[in-house]
C-alpha cells in the first residue's frame, strides 16, 4: 500500500513528500478509512508505529478552511512533551495547509494561552487540566468541537485522570466525533469505552503473535496470592539463575503488596514501579535495577512500557494478563539482543480463560510445570480472593481498589474557591458594574443606592 491509495488532498501529498515518507504505516493504512468516516474509533498502537499521523490524517483531510475563531479538533494527551510533540506533528503535515494550532499544558503562564485561544484556532492540543481551566474561564469555547482524539489513554488514565477526562467530556458538544489511541487495553481503558464511545470500530495493528524463538515459556497452575508468593519465593531463591527478574502485576495495589512479601523474604533486593510513586522513585528503581544493585523489578503493564533493560534474565507474570497482547509486550522484556530469556506464567482457576486466549494468540500451548513439593500450597486468601466478595474478578470493583488517592499536594488558595457558577458575569459586574442581566436597567441605580 502507497499513500496514493489513501485519499488525501494535493496540500497531504506534497507535506509527506516533503518528509521524505513513502508507506503509511500499518496503523496509518488500518484507521484512514474508519476515521474518515466519522465514526468513534479505538486504536491500539504504541508510540512510534505512526498513530499521530494515523488519526491526523485524515482529520486534516476533512477540515476544511474555516475563519471562526472556536476550536474544531480537541487532541488530549497526558504530558506537557506529548503536547509539544504532536503538535509539531500536526505542523509537520500542515505545511501547505492554512490552519491554526495550538498547544497547551499546565505550569505556564495561562494568560499567555488565552491571549492566543482568543485570537482563533482550529485544532487544540492540551493536557487536561490546563484544557478544563481554560474552557472554565470562558475564554476557550468548545461548543464547536467536532472531533476529540485522546492519545495514550491508557497513560493518562494510570495518572489518575479519569475524573479531568469525565469534567472534560460535560462540556463538549454532545455530537461529536471520539477518537482514542492507547498502547495496551487495560481494565480502565475497557470501561472509558464502555462509558462514553458509540458502538466504536476498534483498530489495532497485530500484535505478532509469535513469540521470540529465543524466550522460554512456562507456566504454573496455582491457587492463590499466598501459595504465588510462596512459588516466587522458592524460585527467587536460586540468586545465580534469577539475577534479573521482572514481575509483571495487574494493579498498583498488588504490586505494592507483593514487594512488602517480598521484601520480608528477600530483603532489599526488590525495588517497584507503578504511576502511584514519585517520578523520582520510579527513576531510580529502575536505575537500581539496571545497575543491577536490586535483581528484583516488579511493575505494573503501563508503567514498563518503554522499559529497556537488558540482560532481564526472567519475566514473571505474577497474574495472568487480561489482553492477550500484553502478555506479549511483557514477555518480549526478556531475551533481548538475541540473549536466551525465560518467561513464566502463574494463573489460578479463575485465570485460565485468559491463558487460553494467550495460547490461541500465540498457536502454542505454555508447557506447564509441577508445583514443587516443597512450597507450601496456602489457604489464607487475599481480600479479593475471599469468597464473600462476590465482585472480586469485577473489572469495575477492581479499579475501585486501584483508585488513585488523593492529589499529592495541596489545591492553591484560588483553586479551593468553589464553583458558584456564572463567574464571568460575576467578574463584570464588579469590574465593570454593569447591569446583571440586559433587561435590569436599574440595577446599577439599585446598587448605587445601596
Ligand atoms: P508516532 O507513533 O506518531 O509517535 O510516530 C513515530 C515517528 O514516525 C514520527 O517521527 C513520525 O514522523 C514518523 N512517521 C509517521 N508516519 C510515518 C511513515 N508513514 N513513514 C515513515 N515515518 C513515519
Amino acid at each position: 500500500m502507497t499513500f496514493q491509495d489513501l485519499n488525501l488532498n494535493t496540500p497531504l501529498y506534497n507535506a509527506i513528500d516533503d518528509l521524505g515518507f513513502t508507506t503509511p504505516t500499518p496503523i496509518q493504512a488500518q484507521s484512514f478509512n474508519v476515521v474518515a468516516s466519522g465514526k468513534d474509533v479505538v486504536g491500539i498502537a504504541q508510540t512510534g508505529t505512526g498513530k499521530t499521523f494515523a488519526y491526523m490524517l485524515p482529520i486534516l483531510r476533512n477540515l476544511k478552511y474555516s475563519t471562526q475563531d472556536n476550536p474544531r479538533v480537541l487532541v488530549l494527551v497526558p504530558t506537557r512533551e506529548l503536547v509539544v510533540q504532536v503538535v509539531e506533528e500536526i505542523e509537520k503535515l500542515s505545511k501547505y495547509i492554512n490552519n491554526r494550532v495550538l498547544g497547551v499544558y499546565g505550569g505556564t503562564n495561562i494568560n499567555t494561552q488565552k491571549r492566543t485561544v482568543a485570537q482563533g484556532l482550529d485544532i487544540l492540543v492540551a493536557t487536561p487540566g490546563r484544557l478544563y481551566d481554560l474552557a472554565v474561564s470562558r475564554v476557550l469555547q468548545l461548543k464547536s468541537i467536532q472531533k476529540l482524539v485522546i492519545d495514550e489513554v491508557d497513560v493518562m488514565l494510570d495518572l489518575g485522570f479519569r475524573h479531568q477526562l469525565m469534567n472534560i467530556f460535560d462540556i463538549l458538544p454532545q455530537r461529536r466525533q471520539n477518537i482514542m489511541f492507547s498502547a495496551t487495553m487495560t481494565d480502565d481503558v475497557d470501561a472509558l469505552i464502555t462509558d462514553f464511545f458509540i458502538n466504536p470500530t476498534k483498530v489495532s495493528i497485530a500484535v505478532s503473535g509469535t513469540p521470540l524463538e529465543n524466550i522460554s515459556q512456562e507456566r504454573y497452575s496455582i491457587p492463590n496470592f499466598y501459595t504465588k508468593v510462596n512459588l516466587l519465593e522458592n524460585l527467587l531463591k536460586d540468586k545465580e539463575t534469577y539475577s534479573k527478574v521482572l514481575i509483571f502485576v495487574a494493579y498498583k495495589r498488588m504490586a505494592d503488596r507483593l514487594f512488602d512479601e517480598l521484601e520480608e523474604r528477600f530483603y532489599g533486593e526488590s525495588c517497584v514501579i507503578h504511576s502511584n510513586k514519585t517520578q523520582n522513585y520510579r527513576l531510580r528503581s529502575i536505575e537500581q535495577f539496571e545497575s543491577g544493585e536490586h535483581r528484583i523489578l516488579i511493575a505494573t503493564d503501563v508503567m514498563a512500557r518503554g522499559l529497556d533493560i537488558d540482560n532481564i534474565t526472567h519475566v514473571i507474570n505474577f497474574d495472568t494478563p487480561l489482553y492477550p497482547e500484553n502478555y506479549m509486550h511483557r514477555i518480549g522484556r526478556t531475551g533481548r539482543a538475541e540473549k536466551e530469556g525465560h518467561a513464566i506464567v502463574f494463573s489460578t482457576e479463575m485465570e485460565q480463560e485468559p491463558l487460553e486466549a494467550i495460547e490461541h494468540l500465540m498457536q502454542m500451548k505454555i508447557s506447564l510445570l509441577q508445583i514443587p513439593d516443597s512450597v507450601l500450597i496456602s489457604n489464607e486468601l487475599i481480600e479479593e480472593e475471599r469468597p464473600q466478595l462476590k465482585e472480586r474478578y469485577n473489572p469495575l470493583k477492581r479499579k475501585d481498589e486501584d483508585a488513585p488517592g488523593p492529589a499529592f499536594h495541596e489545591k492553591k488558595d484560588k483553586n479551593k474557591k468553589s464553583n458558584q457558577g456564572g463567574s464571568y458575569r460575576r467578574e463584570v459586574a464588579k469590574k465593570y458594574k454593569k447591569p446583571r442581566t440586559r433587561g435590569d436597567k436599574n440595577y446599577n441605580k439599585r446598587n448605587k443606592r445601596k
